[in-house]
C-alpha cells in the first residue's frame, strides 16, 4: 500500500486525469458484465428448475445408489413407486424394496453392471411400503464418482400391466393349448383357396396321422370324393354370405384306410378391412353316430316290415281258418238237412278233411312257435330211413295223382339202414316240401330222391340227403331270401291262388337248423324247383323187439276227467 501511495505521488496531473479515465472505462466493462454474469446465472437456475421438475416427475422412477447398495438420491417417481417420502428413501437400501423370492435377480444383475460396461435391465417383483408387489424393469448402468467411488444408476419402470397382460396370454395360450389337446373334435384353418393352414393335435386321435403331415395340402385330398362338392358349396355359401356355416357332414379317410363321418362347423376370420383370410372350421366325428342312425334305420324298416308281415300273415291266417270254418258250419248245417245217406257222406267227408286243415294250420302255428322259443324237443330213437321214406311217399301218392302228378321216388341208401333220430320231424320236413312241390306244380312231376354219405371220419356216422324237385311254376331269384323267413310268400296273388300261410319252410329251415343239418334250394321261374336238405344222423343197429303176448282185457271201468263237453262226449263215444 505504501509503494502504491509512492508510485500515485510519483505521477504528474495529467497522468493522475489519464489513469482515473482508464479506471472508469474498466468499471464499466466489469458493471456489464456482471449484469451478464447475473443473465447467464438467472438463465441457469431457471433450466436447474426445469431439469429438477422433468427429473422428478418423469414417468420413470430414477435413483442413485452406492456401491453397497444404498439409495443416495432420488426422483420423486421413485419415491411415490416405492409408497415412501423421498425423504424416507435416502440412505435406505434399494433391495429392501424387491421380493425376497427376486433378491437374487438384483444381485446378478448388479454383478452383470461391473461385467458390462453400458445400460443394463432386468425384471424383478418389488414391494411397495405398504406390502403392495408389483412387477418392475431396472435398467441401470455404472458411474464412477470423482473420489473413484462406485455409483449405480437406475431407472425403475412399473411394468405390472404389461406382466398382467403376459401372463393373461400366456394363460389364454395355455388354455388354447389345452382345449386343442383334450377337444373331442379337431379345429382347423384353412385358407380360402383350401389349403390347410393348421389342425389341432387331436388329428392324430381321430385321424391316425400328425398335423404336420397335412399342412400346407389341399383339404380335398383327405374328402371322399362323394363329398368334395358339399364341402366346396359350404365353402361358397360362407364367401357369399360371410357368416358362420354350422352342420356339414362328410366323410375322411382315415389313415388306416377305414372312413369316418366328420361333422363340422366354418367361421370365416376377416382382416381390418372385412375380407376373409381364412376359415376357421371346428369338425367332429360322428362315426358311431352315424352307423347308430343306420342301425336306427334298418331297425325301424325291419319293424315296418314286419309290422307289414303281420297284417299280411293275419290277413292270410283269417283266410286259411275261414276257409274251412266256413266249410265246418256250412255243412254241418247242411249235413243235418239231409236225410241222403250219400250226400250225407260226402258232407262228413268235407267236414272231416276241413278240420283236418284247421288242424293242421293250428299245428304249424304251435310248432313254429315252440321252435322260436327253443322249447323243441328231439326224438332219438332208431328208425328204419327206408320205411319211413316209403311212408311218406305213399301218403302223397294220392294228393299227387289228385293234380295227375307222378310222385317220383329214388332211395340210394344202403338196405337195411338203421338210424338214430326223429322220424317225427323228418317226415315233417319231407311233408311240407313234398306238398309245396305238388301245390306249386301244375303238370309233370315231383321226384323225391334219397342218399346217403357216409363220414370219413366215423364210420358210424353218415348224411341223409334229401332232394325234392318239381317242373312247377318255380321262384324268382330275387325272392329266394324270403322264402324261409316266417309268414313269408314269395307273392300274394300266389297265396291266393294256392294258399298257405307261409309257414311251411320257416318250420321246416328251423327243424333242419335244430337237427344240425343245412338246406339248400335252386329255382327257375317257371321250370320248377329243387330243395336240399342235408342231416346229419348216427348209424345204428335194428332194434329187436320182444313179442308180448296179447292180454286178455277184462272189461274195464273207465274214468274220463275232461272240462269241456264236447271233447268228453268225444271221448266217451270213442271209448
Ligand atoms: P305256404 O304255406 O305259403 O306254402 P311255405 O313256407 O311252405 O308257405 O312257402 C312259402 C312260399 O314259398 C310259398 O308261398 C311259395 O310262394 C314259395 N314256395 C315254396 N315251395 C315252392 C315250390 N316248390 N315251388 C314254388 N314256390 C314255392
Amino acid at each position: 500500500m505504501e509503494q502504491l501511495n509512492k508510485e500515485i505521488e510519483a505521477l504528474s496531473p495529467e497522468e493522475i486525469q489519464k489513469t482515473l479515465h482508464e479506471l472508469r472505462v474498466h468499471q464499466v466493462g466489469l458493471e456489464m458484465q456482471n449484469l451478464e454474469l447475473q443473465r447467464v446465472q438467472k438463465e441457469l437456475d431457471a433450466s436447474r428448475e426445469r431439469y429438477f421438475e422433468l427429473y422428478d416427475l418423469a414417468p420413470v422412477g430414477y435413483c442413485t445408489i452406492s456401491e453397497d447398495g444404498l439409495i443416495l438420491e432420488t426422483n420423486l417417481t421413485a419415491a411415490i413407486l416405492l409408497g415412501v417420502t423421498r425423504n424416507a428413501l435416502v440412505r435406505q437400501p434399494l433391495n429392501r424394496f424387491i421380493l425376497i423370492e427376486d433378491q437374487e435377480v438384483f444381485c446378478l444383475h448388479r454383478k452383470q453392471l461391473l461385467q458390462i460396461a453400458g445400460l443394463q435391465g432386468c425384471e424383478l417383483r418389488m414391494v411397495k411400503n405398504d406390502g403392495t408387489v408389483f412387477w418392475a424393469c431396472m435398467e441401470a448402468a455404472v458411474a464412477q464418482t470423482e473420489g473413484r467411488t462406485l455409483l449405480y444408476r437406475i431407472m425403475i419402470f412399473d411394468i405390472s400391466e404389461r406382466k398382467r397382460t403376459e401372463m393373461e396370454l400366456v394363460n389364454a395360450n395355455e388354455q388354447f393349448r389345452s382345449l386343442m389337446h383334450n377337444s373331442h373334435g379337431i379345429i382347423y384353418t384353412i385358407s380360402p383357396d383350401g389349403v390347410v393352414s393348421y389342425v389341432s393335435p387331436s388329428y392324430i386321435r381321430l385321424l391316425g396321422r400328425d398335423p404336420s403331415a397335412i399342412l400346407g395340402m389341399d383339404f380335398r385330398s383327405f374328402i371322399f370324393p362323394d363329398d368334395i362338392a358339399a364341402c366346396e358349396a359350404f365353402q361358397r355359401e360362407i364367401l357369399r354370405t360371410g357368416v358362420v356355416q354350422k352342420g356339414l357332414e362328410y366323410r375322411v379317410f382315415h389313415a388306416d384306410g377305414s372312413i369316418r363321418w366328420h361333422l363340422s362347423n366354418f367361421t370365416p376370420c376377416l382382416n381390418d378391412k372385412q375380407e376373409i383370410v381364412s376359415f376357421v372350421g371346428s369338425a367332429m366325428d360322428i362315426t358311431e353316430q352315424k352307423r347308430y342312425q343306420v342301425e336306427l334305420d334298418a331297425a325301424r324298416k325291419t319293424a315296418e316290415e314286419s309290422e307289414k308281415v303281420k297284417s299280411e300273415f293275419l290277413a292270410l291266417v283269417s283266410h286259411e281258418i275261414r276257409t274251412p270254418l266256413n266249410a265246418l258250419v256250412g255243412f254241418s248245417a247242411l249235413a243235418r238237412k239231409t236225410s241222403d245217406p250219400d250226400i250225407l257222406s260226402q258232407y262228413l267227408d268235407i267236414i272231416d278233411h276241413s278240420s283236418h286243415s284247421l288242424m293242421d294250420l293250428v299245428n304249424d302255428i304251435l310248432d313254429l312257435s315252440k321252435i322260436e322259443a327253443g322249447q323243441l324237443s328231439l326224438e332219438t330213437i332208431p328208425f328204419n330211413l327206408a320205411d319211413t321214406v316209403d311212408l311218406i311217399a305213399w301218403q302223397y301218392a294220392s294228393l299227387a295223382a289228385q293234380k295227375h302228378l307222378e310222385l317220383r321216388v329214388t332211395k340210394n341208401i344202403p338196405q337195411p339202414l338203421w338210424i338214430c333220430g326223429d322220424p317225427t320231424r323228418i317226415r315233417q320236413i319231407l311233408a311240407n316240401l313234398i306238398t309245396n312241390a305238388i301245390k306249386f306244380t301244375e303238370s309233370g312231376n315231383v321226384t323225391l330222391n334219397v342218399t346217403t354219405t357216409s363220414s370219413i371220419l366215423d364210420t358210424c356216422s353218415l348224411t341223409v340227403r334229401l332232394e325234392v324237385r318239381d317242373t312247377g311254376i318255380g321262384i324268382a331269384s330275387d325272392k329266394l331270401n324270403v322264402l324261409f323267413q316266417p309268414f313269408r310268400q314269395v307273392d300274394t296273388s300266389i297265396s291266393r291262388k294256392f294258399g298257405g300261410t307261409g309257414l311251411g319252410l320257416a318250420i321246416v329251415q328251423s327243424l333242419v337248423k335244430v337237427m344240425n343239418g343245412r338246406i339248400e334250394i335252386a329255382s327257375d321261374e317257371g321250370q320248377g324247383s329243387c330243395f336240399v336238405v342235408e342231416l346229419p344222423f348216427a348209424e345204428c343197429v335194428q332194434p329187436v323187439y320182444k313179442k308180448i303176448p296179447t292180454p286178455i282185457v277184462a272189461p274195464l271201468h273207465i274214468l274220463v276227467v275232461e272240462d269241456n263237453a264236447f271233447n268228453r262226449r268225444f271221448l266217451v263215444d270213442t271209448l
